[in-house]
């Protein structure tokens, strides 16, 4: 490609209204431009890096057994309230009526058609096992768009389908699919990891995210330092063995009523009561679609919702506001405990063994000491409910765990028959006996993918891409281009590179040097031929990679030879 008649809009400036440096240098290197809150254009160069992200991952699909297929973006209301998600989805599923008045909804994601398409087709177990695939872009209306296209309303996903006749058959295309995520992602340059993740209300037994590993990620996880157990902190267990369990009976103090005027936040109440945060228990009240359910946390603790949410099988939670809180325990938001409740109380497995805390007075000001369970109140279950701590150790193993950030490149989940019951996607088994047919669903974030790979490889001077998804493997920059002998050079070069297939930018505008080698920086394309008088008198040109600090020179003739190594040797090294 000639720079001249190509389009890369660089820019020297640093966007105001880009948090993340991802979303800066894509927007400086010319690869995106924003239409409107979490909608973009891809310029070529950005078009260019996505193309290579969707080809691996095409290929690693394909090999993978996964069959490619194209659903339609706008799908049919019908569909999604046979599934039962028209209402349950939230505001994130963009809904319109088309000109019948016909509800419809532009797909976030695409398990009803698939499963509709599943159920006029698959009637055999003889036609399983099957996996269907699409790269398409989705829309979903988030409520948080940010960070240029790592969270998009439009973006582009790669999702997957599997349809099995039993769970051992699922559990293997699961695992095929484990495996062909491994392998894309290593093959896009990307330092991840693979962790266990909520399942949420869907239940299902298993489910992995791919967290591309960085400070800016949106997810927190853990790793264990013996083991292989990660987690993200959604999900990770709190080991038991943490956890008191036996209630001391003996040694109970007599309960008293304390009164803390204005006094509501842990730290508050521990202040002012000279004690410390695990010696007080929160009374949370929240609402679980339409029961109101109180959970006791400790006070050091922070409740997990998502171990609440999965625990209570509610559609929705939501923390109760002020009017429900004193409808329910008499007093302001701040004084709630767990005496006298009159409705279902969850706890902890932490508070299990604690003895004389302190909680609420269900009145305002007021807070109770030497509070016992049993004696003052009963709970009605106790389970793993709170986030896990880096006082905590590994659930697997015992070990030490360590915290950090990922981002969310792919996602793999059993399903099991949620939507083939839902929407009726039966099969006969050998014995002519009706089933319903058994799923995995599997996505990929195509465009997070570019995104991710620049939050993990970039310097002070831009992008500086893994090979297998840069725009461009090399850039040719002559350093003039008004005498002969460099044009000439330059020119034999860049054909011999094209001819054995190589992606090529020729930085061929009249810019000064400075511009060129700043812009070429920033765009990150990982080898970098420069042609320049000096060195031409010598019969040498000079080549750096992106990602080394120096730069060597070699003959001329033997530069597209060299670059051709230094190319294959940046691949195998992502093997
Ligand atoms: P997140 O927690 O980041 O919102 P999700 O759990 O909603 O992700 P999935 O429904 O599993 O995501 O979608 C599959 C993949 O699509 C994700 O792993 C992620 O890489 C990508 N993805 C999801 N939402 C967005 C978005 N708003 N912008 C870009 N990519 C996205
Ligand atoms: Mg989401």
């Amino acid at each position: 490609m000639r720079h001249s008649e190509y389009f890369i809009p660089t820019h020297k400036e640093i966007p105001s209204d880009a948090e993340i440096i991802s979303h800066q240098l894509m927007l400086r290197a010319g690869m995106i431009r924003k239409l409107t809150s979490g909608v973009y254009t891809y310029l070529p160069t950005g078009l260019k890096a996505v193309r290579k992200a969707e080809n691996i991952i095409r290929e690693e699909m394909n090999r993978a057994g996964a069959i490619e297929v194209l659903m339609p973006a706008v799908q049919p209301g019908e569909l999604w309230k046979e599934s039962g998600r028209w209402d349950y989805y939230g505001r994130e599923l963009l809904r319109f009526k088309d000109r019948h008045n016909r509800d419809a909804c532009l797909g976030p994601t695409h398990e009803e058609v698939i499963t509709d398409l599943v159920r006029k087709e698959i009637h055999s177990y003889k036609q399983m096992p099957i996996n269907f695939y699409q790269i398409q872009t989705k829309f979903r209306d988030e409520i948080r768009p940010r960070f240029g296209i790592m969270r998009g309303r439009e973006f582009i996903m790669k999702d997957a389908y599997s349809f099995d006749t039993d769970e051992e058959a699922a559990d293997r295309s699961y695992r095929i699919m484990y495996e062909a995520y491994t392998r894309i992602f290593n093959r896009c340059g990307l330092k991840f990891r693979a962790v266990e993740a909520d399942t949420g209300t869907i239940g299902g037994s298993s489910s992995h995210e791919f967290m591309v590993i960085a400070k800016t990620g949106e997810d927190q996880i853990i790793t264990c330092s013996d083991c292989d157990y990660a987690a993200n902190v959604e999900k990770a267990e709190v080991s038991p063995v943490m956890e008191p369990r036996e209630v001391m009976e003996n040694g109970m103090s007599l309960m008293e009523e304390v009164v803390t005027p204005g006094i509501k936040t842990v730290s508050e109440v521990t202040s002012f009561l000279k004690i410390s945060p695990d010696q007080l228990i929160k009374t949370l009240i929240y609402k679980a679609d339409d029961e109101v359910i109180a959970v006791l946390i400790r006070g050091d603790h922070e409740l997990n919702e998502h171990k609440f949410q999965s625990f209570v099988g509610a559609g929705e939670i939501e923390l109760a506001g002020p009017d429900l809180v004193f409808e329910i325990t008499g007093a302001p938001t701040g004084f709630a405990g767990p005496q006298g409740l009159k409705i279902k109380i969850i706890a902890d497995q932490s508070i299990r063994g604690m003895k004389n805390f302190v909680t609420g007075g269900n009145k305002k000001d007021l807070h109770l000491k030497n509070m016992n369970i049993g004696r003052d109140f009963t709970v009605d279950r106790f389970a793993d409910l709170r986030l896990i701590t880096s006082t905590d150790l590994c659930p697997k193993c015992g070990g030490k765990i360590s915290f950090g950030r990922g981002i969310e490149v792919g996602h793999i989940f059993k399903l099991g028959t949620k939507y083939s019951q839902a929407l009726n996607a039966l099969f006969l088994d050998e014995h002519g006996k009706e089933k319903p047919v058994i799923m995995g669903c599997y996505g990929i974030g195509v465009s997070r993918i570019v995104a991710a790979a620049i939050e993990q490889n970039h310097d002070k001077d831009g992008i500086i891409f893994p090979i297998p998804i840069s725009p461009f493997e090399v850039t040719i920059l002559p350093l003039r281009v008004d005498e002969k002998i460099i044009i000439d050079t330059t020119e034999r070069i860049y054909q011999e590179l094209l001819d054995q297939k190589i992606d090529v930018l020729l930085d061929d505008r009249a810019e000064r040097p400075g511009i060129k080698f700043k812009d070429a920086d920033l765009l990150g394309t990982p080898v970098r031929l420069t042609i320049g008088p000096k060195g031409l008198k010598n019969g040498e040109v000079e080549i750096k990679l992106r990602s080394e600090p120096k730069s060597f020179t070699c003959p001329i003739n033997d530069a597209a030879t060299i670059i051709r190594k230094k190319i294959t040797g940046l691949y195998d090294s992502l093997k």
